[in-house]
Parts: C-alpha cells; structure tokens; sequence
C-alpha cells in the first residue's frame, strides 16, 4: 500500500472518552503500519460548545498515549475555505437555500409520518422563486442551505463493513449552514480531506450514513472521496454505547488509576477484532500488527474491569528503564533494576511499587509467632556466608529445612513472615540481596 494519510477529528466539546480514543488509536496503528501520516484535526466549528481547555485535555491524553501527530490544526481557522467550498457548490447549484422554521419543519414531519412516508425533507424551498426568496428576507427570515444530494444509490467498499449502499432518496438534503451562517461539520470535513490528501476516513460507524452524503459533496467539489472504515461501536456491560453514557470516563480517570497508557492501547486495538487481548508494550508493536480485515462489525463490549489485569501484564513486562524515571519519583530508593525486576510481577498499578519498596528498604514489623523464634535463630546461623545473591534463598532453605526438618509453609512462610511482615509478596529469591544481611539479622532477631 501507498503511504496513508489518515486524520482523528476529535471535538473539544468534551474530553476524549474510550470511543473517541479508540478512533484515535486505530487510525495511528493503521497508518503508522504502512508508515503514513496522522494528521489531528481539532473539529471546534461550533464555536459555542467548543473549549480551549477540551483541545488541551485532548492532545494531553494523546501525547500520553503515545499517539503523536504529524500535523494538527483548528478547523475555526479555516473558514475561509469552507466559504470557498460554499460558493463551488451554489453555483453548481446543489447547495440552495431554505427558509423553513424548526417549527415548520417539525410539523411536516409529523404529517409525514402519520401518512406512513419517511420523514425526509420535502424539498419545498427548491421550488421558490426569486421574488418569494427576496420577500422571506424581507420579512426578516435567514436562510439556512442545504445539499441537493443526487437521489441515487452511494457505494463504497468500507474496509471493515464491507459493500455498503445508502439511498441518498431515502436521506433529507442535509443541511451544511445554518441560518447564522455556522457550518455544521458536514462540509468542512470533506474539505480538509480534500485539501489534506486524506486517504482513509476511519472513524465510527455512526457515521456511515453522513458518509453516504458526504461521498457526494467529495465528487461534488472535484474530489474523489478516500477509502472508508467504520468501526462498529463500543458499547458498556450494560449494553448502552459508551459515547452516550453520561460520566463515562475520561483518560484523566484511567491516568489517576494508575493505569497504564499501553494498558489501555493493548485492550483498545483487539476489542470487537478477532484477535486476542493481550499485554502489548508498544505501539510500534500493536502498530506491526494491525489489519481491518480483523475488525469485526458487531458491537464491542468495554468493560473498564478487564484494564487492570492488563495493567498488572504489562508491568511485569515492562523493562527498567521505561520505568525508572516514575519509581524515583515515587520512592528514590528504588532506583534499581535489580529492586524493579524483584517486584515487577507484583504490581498491578505502578504506584504499588511504594509498598514494597516499604518493605525492602523500611522497617516493616516482622510477623512472628513465640513458637517460631528457636527456628529464626537456628536458621539466622545458617544464612550462608559471603555477598547474598539470587541463589542464596534457595540455599538457605535448603540447609534450614535439613537442619530443623521443617518443610513447606512451616519453613518459608515462617521465614518470608519474620523477613517481610507479610504473608505474600514478590518471590524472597530475588528479593533477599535487596533486603541485605543486616536487615535480615535484624528482623529475624526482632
Ligand atoms: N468531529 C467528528 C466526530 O468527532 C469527526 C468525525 C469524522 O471523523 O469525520 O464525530
């Protein structure tokens, strides 16, 4: 394949959810696969609803992704283009006004359908003259300017829906501009994939029947319309799709779990996909990957639960020195890779590393009972000599259990008690050079 370019268009009318970050995430696996670009587009053309403090939050939570761009820009700024785009189509005579209230419209509506016809625009203002235009105006009314859609059948080969066909009849000529002279998103959008080269639209199937008036507006304007992915939708375990439910959660809420971004990035590439859900450390990785041909269309189910047992995967997979930076900063006295290997597997959020660290490096209260004190201190006599390593918990064991015949948990749980104040934990192999010979006497004496 040629080299892609794709682009994720978020609104900043809200903060990403796991919908919009899915989007995201599947346009740079794909294009970064066949090494293309990403472009982000910031859809803020209602001006109203639309924040600076959303486009922050939301380039916030890509950047954290790791879901970098090569290009980004505001669509506000570019009105200038759309009003282009505007005229091209006015004077080919498919964009036209109208003048109808929502009252009007609402009322015809509902005669439609109570004749049992589909509620699609009548198309009445294509029928005004002149005289009748300039009198609306008079009297005050703006108009608002719709699309003449063509009527026919609109095709494309959606690359995970397959062989689509919408019946642009069976769709009311969607409005473009509003009678403020707002553009709905409609028309902006086919012009920056226009103007951008975009050469792959993948976003959510909600939008598959804007796609059917959109492929019209691109052949419109002398484009050719790009290469099509719907994604099917998430929906929760209730079955409500994820984009609708109120308060659903923010990347901010994930981050403040303690979640990891390739948690969420492995669980995100593989849902509603044939493929498996696995602990996957990069993108680069899920990226090498990646094919729609995987991607089912039935609904996929998040359940925010199946993050954490993924979170715990990938960290005990997670290499030092992709983590070191956060341990300093949450214990500076874990600035080791021999520490980060030792607990690694047993911790499912990275802020867990604190409890252990507390264990190896603090004063944790040995759990001792009376009757095992002769044993700790039979067996503090035969902790082999010379520098601890790896393999001293093996031999240790082994010569305290043939010295006391003590096996099982009456030998290791008694020792790992006394040595950590606790009853589970990292393996001791690894963590007993961490804790050192003077702390080990001190505790099994204590
Ligand atoms: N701003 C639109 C949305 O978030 C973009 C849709 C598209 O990708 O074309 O739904």
């Amino acid at each position: 394949m040629s080299s892609p370019i794709v682009r994720f268009a978020p609104s900043p009318t809200g903060k990403l959810h796991i919908g919009n970050v899915r989007t995201g995430l599947i346009n740079w696996l794909f294009t970064r696969r066949h090494g293309g670009k990403f472009i982000l587009r910031i859809d803020d053309t209602d001006l109203e609803r639309s924040t600076k403090e959303n486009e922050v939050s939301i380039k916030e939570d890509l950047t954290w992704l790791g879901l970098t761009w090569d290009e980004t820009f505001n669509q506000s700024e570019r009105f200038a283009d759309y009003d282009a785009a505007a005229t091209t189509l006015k004077a080919k005579g498919l964009l036209y006004a109208c003048y109808e209230t929502e009252e009007e419209l609402d009322r015809r509506r509902k005669i439609a359908e109570s004749r049992g016809r589909p509620p699609v625009y009548d198309r009445a203002a294509l029928k005004l003259t002149d005289e009748e235009k300039a009198a609306l105006e008079a009297s005050g009314r703006k108009a608002h300017w719709r699309f003449l859609l063509s009527g026919k059948r609109v095709e494309w080969n959606d690359l995970v829906r397959g062989k689509q066909s919408i019946d642009t009849s069976s769709l009311s000529d969607p409005i473009l501009i509003r009678e403020d002279g707002s553009y709905l998103y409609t028309l902006p959008s086919v012009v920056d994939d226009i103007r951008c080269n975009i050469t792959h639209v993948v976003r959510g199937e909600d939008h598959v029947t804007n796609s059917g008036a959109q492929i019209e507006i691109f052949e419109a304007l002398n484009g050719k319309a790009p290469e099509m992915a719907h994604l099917a939708l998430f929906v929760n375990k209730e079955g409500v799709k994820e984009s609708k439910r109120k308060g659903a959660a923010s990347m901010e809420h994930y981050r403040a779990e303690g979640i990891e971004p390739m948690a969420i990035a492995s669980l995100l590439a593989k849902l509603g996909t044939s493929k498996n859900v696995e602990p996957v450390l990069t993108l680069e990785a899920l990226s090498a990957d990646f094919d729609f041909a995987n991607m089912g269309r039935a609904a996929a189910r998040f359940d925010p639960d199946d993050l954490k047992p993924l979170n715990a995967a990938i960290l005990a997979r997670t290499p030092f020195s992709d983590v070191r930076a956060r341990l300093i900063a949450i214990d500076p006295r874990t600035d080791d890779e021999a520490f980060w290997l030792a607990v690694r597997a047993n911790c499912t959020t990275l802020d867990e590393a604190r409890v252990w660290a507390d264990m190896v490096y603090g004063s944790p209260a040995p759990l001792v009972d009376e009757v095992d004190r002769a044993f700790l201190s039979e067996a503090l006599g035969l902790l082999p000599a010379g520098a601890l390593t790896g393999d001293t918990w093996g031999a240790w064991t082994k010569a305290a259990g043939a010295a006391t015949g003590r096996k099982g948990k009456a030998l290791f749980m008694t020792l790992r008690r006394a040595l950590t104040g606790r009853e589970n934990g990292p393996e001791m192999g690894p963590l007993l050079p961490l804790i050192g010979r003077a702390a080990i006497e001190a505790r099994l004496r204590a």
